[in-house]
């Protein structure tokens, strides 16, 4: 399988180069060159069929001869060891809970399969790899979580001083072995700053064998393509013919594998895309125009973008299609007074406790109901209510419990090295240790 940049058509690399180097030469993001469909045999035994499993036929369709079988299974084995279970909350309203992973997000299948995937891809090799990361706050969870104790692969995550919450300093900070936390006494583009620095570095990289995790690497998208299925497959028959995916979206990476599902053969009626008052995907399936602009902040901060990466995928996705994007996909955006009362909204008719951001999803599928009454509703929730303990707690006037995963982080030693915001710390760190 090649892949090939959304920018040039024409520039092709295999796999190996697609996942270790994150983004095309040209700057482009990487697509498979093909995206096959899967055989009416696949949808006949669904049924029969584990999440590892589903998880396997898709990855061989994706990576065809590139990745033995056994390999793939095994990779598998070790990526996908939680499921996305499917909760009815009314008639025609599912969440699917994306959030059973170490760090109670959807990141965490990214996250995991691409640890697996780069650990095959360097297998053999003599150098270790080395993973440089930034992160404001949850991605750097999701990736360090992902990678710990991943053989040959060191991670090195800088994040600023006093800017990211306890529990996501705790994630960070506590696991020790092949997870290094780098406290930078400076904001997140310092940290940003000093990791595109070192990438830029000659001497560095005769060092260091340097890849990223972020969130436009391919290896990220392919694993989020597995619970769609898994979600399908939880549907009765009468349902299966009306899904509607609900995605709360910031850089579009997860609705974008949910329309890479699609291309597949996943039968899907509508997808949504639910945003905060960050609307440019919305307001360009409304209007044709793109105009990317600064983001806000917003309660479901995981999705406060203002030029969402992924936007250059979902076009290529549809350019030769003879269904075009807007009528695949349709937008609808909510602001945070909105989010709140859409928390207490769905506690009060259901009971269920959704998370910010699941709730900015709910509000759409609500908007969209108003239209195509008939619809099912597959809300993706993509983060555990815990992890916005204070949002929530006051939208529904109770507490909300913190699962045990979450809450033996707190008491677990911090381990981090502290650094001044300047390259050359980190250069000297990186070269001694
Ligand atoms: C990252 C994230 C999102 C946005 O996902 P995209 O793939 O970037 O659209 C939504 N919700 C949560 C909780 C997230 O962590």
């Amino acid at each position: 399988m090649k892949f090939y940049s959304t920018n040039n058509g024409n520039l092709k690399t295999g796999l190996k180069e697609a996942v270790l180097e994150g983004l095309a030469k040209d700057r482009g993001l990487f697509m498979p060159e093909t995206i096959s469909r899967l055989p009416q045999s696949f949808f006949e035994h669904i049924d029969e069929m584990s999440f590892q499993d589903i998880a396997i036929q898709i990855s061989q369709l994706i990576f065809q001869d590139s990745i033995e079988q056994t390999e793939i299974e095994r990779m598998i084995e070790k990526a996908i060891t939680f499921d996305a279970p499917l909760v009815n909350i009314s008639k025609k309203t599912h969440i699917l809970e994306l959030f059973h992973g170490p760090s109670l997000a959807f990141k965490d299948f990214g996250a995991r399969f691409m640890a697996q995937l780069m650990a095959y891809l360097i297998r053999g090799n003599n150098r270790n790899l080395t993973i440089l990361v930034a992160t404001s706050g949850d991605t750097g969870g999701a990736v360090a979580q992902g990678f710990y104790e991943t053989e040959g692969i060191e991670v090195i995550i800088l994040y600023p001083s006093g800017k990211v919450s306890d529990l996501q300093e705790k994630q960070l900070t506590t696991l020790g072995k092949n997870v290094t936390a780098l406290e930078i006494d400076g904001t997140f583009d310092d940290c940003q700053a000093m990791v595109k620095e070192a990438f830029m570095d000659a001497e560095l990289k005769q060092k260091r064998n340097l890849s990223s995790a972020n969130s436009i690497n391919i290896a990220r998208l392919i694993p989020q393509t597995f619970y769609y299925f898994r979600a399908y497959q939880q549907l009765s028959p009468e349902e299966r013919e009306k899904a509607t995916f609900v995605v709360p979206s910031g850089n579009f990476g997860n609705l974008t594998a949910g329309l890479m599902a699609y291309k597949m053969g996943l039968p899907v009626r509508q997808f949504i895309a639910a945003t905060n008052i960050n609307d440019v995907v919305p307001q360009y399936l409304a209007t044709g125009v793109f105009q990317p602009r600064k983001s806000v902040q917003t309660l479901s901060n995981a999705m406060d973008i203002g030029n969402p990466s992924n936007f250059a995928r979902m076009i290529d996705l549809f350019h030769k299609d003879s269904n075009p994007l807007d009528s695949v996909v349709k937008g609808y955006s909510f602001n945070d007074q909105q989010t709140m009362a859409a928390i207490r909204q769905v506690f009060e008719q259901t009971g269920y406790i959704i998370d910010p951001h699941g709730a900015v999803g709910w509000l759409a599928f609500q908007a969209y109901l108003r239209e195509e009454p008939d619809a099912c509703g597959i809300i993706l929730e993509t983060a555990h209510p815990a992890k916005f303990l204070e949002t929530v707690e006051s939208a529904i006037g109770q507490e909300v419990s913190v699962p045990v995963r979450l809450e033996t982080f707190r008491n677990k030693e911090k381990n981090a090295i502290f650094l001044p915001p300047a390259y050359e710390a980190l250069k000297q760190f990186l070269m001694n240790d």
